[in-house]
């Protein structure tokens, strides 16, 4: 017997391991076992294969019902079976609030959001025919996704009980709006979505969905999670690792070091965030990393705009980026 994926990493708590066609081709959910019922941190997406190997790990835990299903950021990998697990008569979902309305344009009603992105794109340099491919390359995800009606909003700071352990509710923003990391004192472990993976160094993008200066939370937010000194990282994708501040220092290092580079070539004169990207990292030929790379440059710009070390000029055609006299 035994559920491939499925393994306890403290009393009572299970990671399980299910398939996602990016990144490293897993993510990695959470089952709490206690009493009468099962809770569930993160769902991955709405597949039949991944649904199956949920419903056989429930099945391993004793065919109890599940109750809580608290999604980490509205992700397709994080959140993509929401609809199916919770709602009327299923699970309760828990979602922090900066998470809830970036839902329906993304997922449901797509074509507001594609027309915005598509501006945007504009707007910060891309070629016309590039931003209608990029701006469309949205809709295969809102496929995988069945959204779900919050049963629960989450500020941060909130205390749950998932099974029989109890964790805080830490309001990670930066990857995504609303990006909540899950932290049991007891036991110092730390469920860290994507916030802070072992591996990658996760997408930190300004677009018109994130919040407004994303970098410099993302980074405050590293800072906060070194601060609670947890165990064991439990993150999203990869293995559970130690040695937080270590790995935080590695991730601000890397922005540290991309935030130096954007600012020698915004250096060479007046350029759009489309130049920077491609003098950053090149032409690309996925469709959806040309997006990400864009979007990971405008947070550096972004930040770098808001330390005062650049100057961001915008109108209603372009928007484009220069050194500070003073910067
Ligand atoms: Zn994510
Ligand atoms: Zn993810």
């Amino acid at each position: 017997m035994g559920v491939a994926g499925l393994n306890e990493v403290a009393d009572g708590v299970f990671e399980l391991r299910l398939p996602i066609p990016f990144e490293d081709g897993l993510v990695n959910v959470f089952l709490f076992a206690g009493g009468d019922h099962v809770d569930l941190l993160d769902c991955g997406m709405n597949s039949e294969e991944s649904l199956a190997l949920i419903h056989s790990a429930l099945e391993e835990l004793g065919g109890k019902p599940l109750r809580k299903l608290v999604v980490t950021h509205i992700h397709p990998d994080h959140y993509g079976a929401a609809g199916v697990l919770a709602g009327p008569g299923a699970a309760d979902l828990y979602l922090h609030r900066l998470e809830v309305p970036l839902v329906n344009p993304r997922y449901v009603e797509l074509e507001h959001l594609v027309e915005e992105v598509r501006r945007y794109l504009l707007v910060n340099g891309v070629p016309g025919e590039e931003a209608e491919v990029l701006s469309n390359s949205q809709r295969a995800l809102s496929q995988v996704v069945a959204p779900a009606e919050p049963a629960v909003q989450l500020d941060g700071a909130e205390t749950l009980t998932l099974g029989r352990t109890e964790l805080r509710v830490e309001w990670t923003p930066g990857h995504s709006p609303g990006h909540v990391c899950l932290y049991a004192e007891e036991g110092g472990l730390l469920f860290a979505g994507d916030h802070m993976l072992p591996d990658l160094s996760p997408n930190i993008g300004l677009h018109p969905q994130s919040t407004p200066d994303p970098l410099h939370e993302y980074l405050e937010g590293l800072r906060r999670m070194a601060a609670l000194k947890p165990r064991l990282i439990l993150p999203a994708h990869g293995r559970p690792f130690t040695d937080a501040a270590g790995r935080v220092e590695i991730l601000t290092a890397h922005h540290r070091r991309r935030l130096d580079r954007v600012r020698e070539i915004v250096a060479e004169g007046e350029l759009t965030a489309w130049e920077v990207a491609l003098k950053l990292w090149g032409e690309r030929s996925n469709l959806y990393e040309k997006r990400l790379a864009l979007q990971e440059g405008l947070a550096h710009l972004q930040a770098l705009a808001v330390d005062g070390a650049l100057e961001k000029l915008v109108s209603p055609v372009a928007v484009v980026w220069r050194s500070a006299p003073h910067g």
